[in-house]
């Protein structure tokens, strides 16, 4: 379903342009590829990049006409800038991953539960067609990923930090913020006091009667927290490039658009991260990272495949001066590079947002681009994407 490679991206995209105005905010919430962009697992890597989404939508439709779709857009901007300035819900997401995955372990009904909804073999309609469709595709709609996460915390009862693991090791476009923060929201730890139900009457209307679960929860207390997460913390800085250093460019699953940072450096060798886990994720990164070093290869230097572990070397092989990389938000590559002497710097796009997702979503996007609708919109999206760029 998803070929990872730039070609596909911007195929994709220019056969969904077209839809991306009010077709898109009519339709997208029913469960099908055909009313949505299936871009994800291109713009989570930076395939193409959220300007590049946003400028090709805007080129074709109004503001107004595609506001629900910029919308959209900004959600995973602002979940990114969101976990930035929190990152401690990152570490404690893994912590208490870690627990439950011990109790898995150790209590025999949990772990019947949890295999039963990893196999889609609960008896649920719906919920078992999209557990299957997940492993099967990499890949489901934002409305049955919203009702597979309530159903599994709030009916079936499982740790909400097992699900989204689960979502982690199948999704294409599995990303640490969009999907911890989707899962803390669906269970009330986002938004306090606030919780999504999914209710069999909704997936029947937006599945067009494909499912009308019976049996689901028909009340979602939210969800205890050990503690509220602490108020946001600073934004994070960007690292200096010295010009005068012999450079090499890091390239990592998170940004594979390296355009930005070539200007700057001119690499005299490129190092492509690998890491060694089984997600399909990091599978669909490692085949989209060959297609961007040989869209690239001209401008790179010489190509090596590494791990953390042998970057320093590589460094001292290569005689480099300093190693480069487009910052890696919090998230499993930041905490891979997290000992590494490297300078992280911050795309443009994201140094302009990430300050102000410090509250509410709808603050975010009021302040950063669409909704003061619409005379501030040109201007507001300038301000986020300046003309510059
Ligand atoms: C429980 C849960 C877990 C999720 N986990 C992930 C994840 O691991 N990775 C991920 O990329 N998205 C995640 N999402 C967000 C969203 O479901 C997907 O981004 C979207 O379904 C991708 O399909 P699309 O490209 O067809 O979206 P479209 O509807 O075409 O939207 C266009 C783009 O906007 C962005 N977007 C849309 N909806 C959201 C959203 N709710 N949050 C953040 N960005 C959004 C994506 O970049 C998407 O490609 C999760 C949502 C939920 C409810």
């Amino acid at each position: 379903m998803f070929d990872p490679t730039y070609t596909a991206a911007q195929q994709r995209l220019a056969a969904f342009v077209p839809h991306a105005g009010r077709d898109y905010a009519s339709a997208r919430n029913f469960d099908s590829t055909a009313h949505v962009s299936t871009l994800s697992p291109y713009i989570r890597h930076r395939i193409i990049t959220e300007k590049d989404v946003l400028r090709a939508v805007l080129a074709r439709h109004s503001p107004q006409a595609a506001e629900k779709f910029i919308q959209e857009i900004f959600w995973r901007t602002y979940w990114k800038g969101w976990l930035e300035r929190h990152p401690a819900v990152w570490t404690a997401y893994k912590t208490d991953l870690h627990a439950a995955l011990h109790r898995v372990q150790s209590e025999s009904g949990m772990r019947r539960q949890w295999d039963a909804a990893c196999h889609g073999q609960t008896g649920i309609d719906g919920f078992d067609h999209w557990a299957q469709e997940l492993v099967k595709t990499g890949y489901l709609h934002n409305h049955a990923r919203m009702w597979f996460a309530s159903i599994w915390i709030f009916t079936l009862r499982l740790p909400w930090t097992l699900g989204a693991d689960f979502f982690l090791r199948h999704l294409h476009d599995g990303d640490a913020a969009s999907n911890t923060l989707s899962w803390r929201w669906v269970g009330g730890l986002h938004t306090v006091g606030k919780t999504y139900l999914a209710r069999p009457d909704t997936i029947a209307r937006y599945t067009q009667g494909r499912f009308h679960p019976t049996g689901l929860a028909t009340q979602a207390h939210p969800l205890d927290q050990t503690a509220p997460p602490p108020p946001p913390g600073p934004v994070p800085r960007s690292d200096q490039i010295d010009p005068s250093l012999r450079t090499g460019l890091l390239l990592t699953p998170e940004d594979l658009s390296p355009g930005w940072l070539l200007d700057p450096i001119s690499p005299a060798a490129t190092a492509t991260l690998h890491t060694p886990d089984a997600r399909r994720v990091t599978t669909f990164a490692h085949a989209a990272m060959a297609d961007c070093t040989a869209r690239y290869g001209h401008r790179l230097g010489p190509v090596t495949p590494l791990s953390s572990a042998q970057i320093s070397q590589w460094a001292r092989d290569n005689n480099l001066g300093q190693i480069v990389t487009s910052y890696p938000p919090t998230g499993p590559t930041a905490d891979t590079l997290a000992s590494q002497d490297i300078a992280r710097i911050i795309r443009p796009y994201d140094r302009a947002a990430w300050p102000h997702a410090t509250h509410g979503f709808f603050r975010f996007k009021g302040l950063c681009c669409t909704n003061r609708l619409m005379a501030e919109v040109p201007l507001s999206l300038d301000r986020l994407i300046p003309r510059s760029l």
